[in-house]
C-alpha cells in the first residue's frame, strides 16, 4: 500500500480539504471524496487572456484544483477542477523575463495553459509531483510530452498577440472592438468572424464560440460524415499549432512579439491550412461588441478588477511558495 493510500483516511488529509473547501466557502463545490489525496499546493501564475496571474492551485491524486486569489491563504474564488485523467505536461523553456521563467503547459480535454513557479525546483516537484499522481491514476506512463497531443484542448493566444483579427486579418482591435478566443483552435478573432457555435464535448455541455476558418474545417466534416454532429470528432488538432505560435512569441521581448504576432496574421496557425484558399470575408457588418450585452468570453482573469497588488505580493521570483504534503509520492521527471 502506497502512502498515498494509506493516507488517504488520515484526519490529517480530511482536514487539508476541509480547510480547501473553506477557503473557497459556497463559490466552490465539495471536494471531499472517497480515496482522494491532497498531495500538495501552491501559488502558481497562470498565463490568463491578458497576462500572468497568480492563481492557489492544489494538487489532489486524481484531479487539479485552482482558483482566484481573494484573501491569500484564506478566501478564493472562481474555483476550477480539472481531471488528472486525460493530463499531460509539456515543459516551457525559461525566458528573459523573470515572470515566465520555471513554466509548462498542464494540457487536458477541457483546458490548457501555462503555468510558471517562482522557482525551479518547484517547477521539478509540481512535475514530478503531477506525473506520478496521472501515472497511478491511469496507469499511463507518458505525461510529459514535447507536442501537444491530439485531443487536448487548444492552449488561448494571449489578447497582446493579437492586434487585428486572425482569422478576416482585417478588423483591428480597439476598446469598442473586443477580441475573443476561438474555443476549437485558441485564436484571437473578431465578433463576426466567430458568430458560430459548435459543439465540443470536451469543454462545454453547451456549444462553445468558434472561429469561421474552424467552423469550415468542423462543418466539412461532420458533412463528410453525415450524421457527424460532434464537431470535436473531427480528429482535426489546432492546439498545436496554436501552442507553437504562443511558444515562438513567448521567448522573445515585447517588441518582438508584437513583430512576431504580426507575421502570425500573415500566416495565421493551422486552421487555414485544412480550410479553402480563398479569403475569409465576414458577411455580416460589424456590430460593436461594446453593445452585446453576452460576457461568455470573459476568462476568470477579468472578473475580479484589479488584483494588482496580490499579484506584487505573490510573484516575487526564488519566492517559494508550494508545499507537498507526501514527499515519498515523487518520481523523477524524464
Ligand atoms: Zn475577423
Ligand atoms: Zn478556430
Amino acid at each position: 500500500m502506497s502512502a498515498v493510500e494509506r493516507l488517504a483516511n488520515s484526519q490529517a488529509n480530511i482536514d487539508r480539504i476541509q480547510a480547501v473547501e473553506a477557503c473557497f466557502g459556497s463559490s466552490g463545490k465539495m471536494l471531499q471524496k472517497a480515496g482522494r489525496v491532497l498531495i500538495g499546493e501552491g501559488i502558481l501564475t497562470k498565463m490568463c487572456r491578458k497576462k500572468l496571474k497568480p492563481r492557489q492551485f492544489y494538487l489532489f491524486n486524481d484531479c487539479i484544483v485552482y482558483g482566484s486569489i481573494i484573501i491569500p491563504r484564506k478566501k478564493l474564488t472562481r474555483q476550477r477542477l480539472i481531471p488528472l485523467a486525460h493530463m499531460f505536461l509539456r515543459p516551457i523553456a525559461d525566458t528573459e523575463s523573470a515572470a515566465m521563467k520555471h513554466g509548462w503547459y498542464i494540457l487536458s480535454k477541457g483546458k490548457s495553459f501555462q503555468v510558471f513557479t517562482a522557482t525551479e525546483q518547484e517547477k521539478r516537484e509540481w512535475m514530478a509531483h503531477i506525473c506520478k499522481c496521472v501515472s497511478d491514476q491511469t496507469g499511463r506512463e507518458q505525461v510529459m510530452v514535447t507536442e501537444d497531443p491530439k485531443d487536448t484542448a487548444a492552449v488561448w493566444i494571449p489578447d497582446d498577440k493579437a492586434t487585428t483579427c486572425m482569422c478576416c486579418r482585417k478588423v483591428k482591435f480597439n476598446p469598442v472592438i473586443r477580441k475573443h478566443h476561438c474555443r476549437r483552435c485558441g485564436m484571437v478573432v473578431c465578433s463576426g468572424c466567430s458568430r458560430n457555435r459548435a459543439l465540443l464535448a470536451d469543454i462545454d455541455e453547451k456549444p462553445v464560440r468558434i472561429c469561421d476558418l474552424c467552423h469550415r474545417v468542423t462543418s466539412a466534416a461532420a458533412s463528410q460524415e453525415g450524421a457527424a454532429t460532434n464537431a470535436s470528432s473531427t480528429g482535426a488538432t489546432p492546439a498545436a499549432a496554436v501552442a507553437a505560435a504562443v511558444d515562438a512569441s513567448e521567448d522573445k521581448s515585447t517588441e518582438v512579439a508584437q513583430e512576431l504576432a504580426a507575421q502570425t496574421l500573415e500566416s495565421p496557425p493551422s486552421p487555414v491550412s485544412r480550410s479553402p484558399a480563398e479569403p475569409v470575408t465576414p458577411d455580416e457588418p460589424m456590430t460593436p461588441d461594446a453593445l452585446s450585452s453576452s460576457d461568455e468570453d470573459e476568462d476568470e482573469d477579468d472578473i475580479l478588477g484589479d488584483l494588482s497588488k496580490v499579484s506584487r505580493e505573490m510573484m516575487i521570483p526564488g519566492n517559494r511558495t508550494s508545499v507537498f504534503f507526501f514527499a515519498d509520492n515523487k518520481r523523477e521527471s524524464a
